[in-house]
């Protein structure tokens, strides 16, 4: 008897897999324009946390694991 309300759901922003959830991570994409930079944060599941984390890890470490 439950709704399931998929539009809120997140899916990864790298292989578009579902997340269930909070994401497991955030790939930090830099988008250089003109004098400014653009950051983004797109949720990414496990699978790809994992793999983009790593090029990310300085950034990963001032946070740490939850849970
Ligand atoms: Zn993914």
């Amino acid at each position: 008897m439950s709704t399931a309300d998929e539009s809120e759901a997140i899916s990864c922003d790298a292989c578009n897999a579902p997340i269930d959830g909070e994401p497991a991570g955030s790939g930090l994409l830099v988008f250089p324009r003109g004098d400014r930079v653009h950051y983004e944060e797109p949720p990414l599941c496990k699978d790809c946390a994992l793999a983009i984390g790593i090029t990310a890890l300085c950034r990963f470490a001032e946070q740490e694991e939850e849970g």
